[in-house]
């Protein structure tokens, strides 16, 4: 049996899977890699196959140094503790994944959240300016921070000159820029241009790879040599370093330099599987999306969420829930044309039920 073969898990052989892109497996080329990395310790002299994956990581995202991470909220987490100062606020658009999934690093932080309104993921410039007042002393800001494509703006790409104007907002003041760019290369897909030039606007950036880009485990912290420095030394804090970690890194410079290029085939089915749903409108609808993620609409059909991923799961299709009256569909590498019609047709078989 083929390990690359989605079906080759026998929990689900027969299910199109549309709850995460994190559900996608190792390629046969990461195995190969996985199996030919050269290994250290990365905890004590260094793993030579992570340094490889740290510089190039660097070099695609434009960066001086980088920094491999179990995930992408330790990526998140560590671009905190190494810029912001206790007391400090960190302001980024109110639905961004850094408030929604991690705002309890505040626990480890010290730093606290205010969320600016936001538009498909973009923070209200004129709301983000006044937050960053004088007069809304004693507060401090140690970070903005923004994330393209928007976990919950549908996968959402920022402008670039909106990227652009909120570090010039920074800038002007002397205070950071981090990127959670969870799927920026999504956003790169979406954009037509190169992971750097997503990046190019602020000082430091994380980077899931176990999400679309398929690798099993890990993400990337980016930014300048200093900063990169001070996040190592936390990283070994909060026990995030490893030691043989290379077996896992290998799979991780696969998935940077080599699965990229393929997300415009996720956009597409993610496209295709919107198409295909709002045909089936005025009782549901799905956002137009830029990328991969698909959110629907079910208020209409008198059916919550859970009903509707119970109903789906029955006939084949999982979903996840996304509030009382919407799903998140997400497309990824096991995804096929076929499996959409699937998802499709499923949908159409349920809307008739009810
Ligand atoms: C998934 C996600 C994260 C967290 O990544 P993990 O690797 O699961 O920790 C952070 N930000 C965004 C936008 C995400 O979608």
């Amino acid at each position: 049996m083929k390990r690359d073969e989605f079906s080759s898990d026998a929990a689900s052989p027969t299910f199109v899977d549309l709850r995460s892109d994190t559900v996608t497996r190792p390629t046969e080329a990461m195995y190969a890699q996985m199996c030919a990395a050269p290994l250290g310790d990365d905890g004590l002299d260094g793993d030579p196959t992570a340094r490889a994956l740290e510089e190039t990581a660097a070099a695609v995202l434009g960066k001086e140094a980088g920094l491999f991470v179990p995930s992408c909220t330790m990526g998140n987490l560590l671009a905190i503790l190494a810029q912001v100062q206790r007391s400090e606020q960190i302001l980024l658009e109110a639905q961004a994944h850094m408030i929604n999934t991690e705002r309890g690093a505040a626990t480890l932080t010290g730093a606290f959240l205010l969320g600016i309104a936001g538009i498909d993921g973009a923070m209200d410039l004129n709301q983000l300016e006044d937050a960053l007042r004088p007069a809304a002393s004693p507060l401090r800001t140690g970070m903005i921070a923004l994330e393209t494509s928007h976990n919950a703006a549908g996968g959402a790409v920022l402008p670039l000159a909106h990227m652009a104007a909120v570090s010039s907002l920074a800038r002007a003041r002397g205070i950071p820029v981090h990127l959670d760019g969870a799927r920026l290369f999504n956003a790169a897909a979406h954009l037509g241009i190169a992971p750097a030039e997503v990046s190019a606007s602020v000082d430091t950036v994380s980077l899931c790879l176990s999400k679309g880009l398929s690798a099993p485990v890990g993400a990337v912290l980016a930014g300048s040599e200093p900063v990169i420095a001070a996040a190592r030394r936390l990283r070994k804090m909060i026990g995030g370093t490893q030691r043989q970690v290379g077996v896992m890194a290998a799979a991780g410079l696969e998935a940077l330099t080599a699965m990229g290029s393929r997300l415009t085939e996720d956009h597409a089915r993610a496209r295709q599987l919107s198409e295909g749903l709002n045909a089936l409108r005025p009782l549901l609808s799905a956002n137009s999306p830029q990328t991969n993620i698909v959110q629907v609409d079910l208020a209409a059909t008198g059916r919550g969420s859970a009903r509707w991923v119970d109903d789906l799961e029955a006939a084949g299709i999982r979903t996840r829930p996304l509030g009382e009256a919407r799903l998140r569909l997400v497309t990824h590498r096991h995804i096929t044309a076929a499996d959409i019609e699937r998802a499709i047709a499923a949908f159409r078989i349920c809307l008739e039920a009810v």
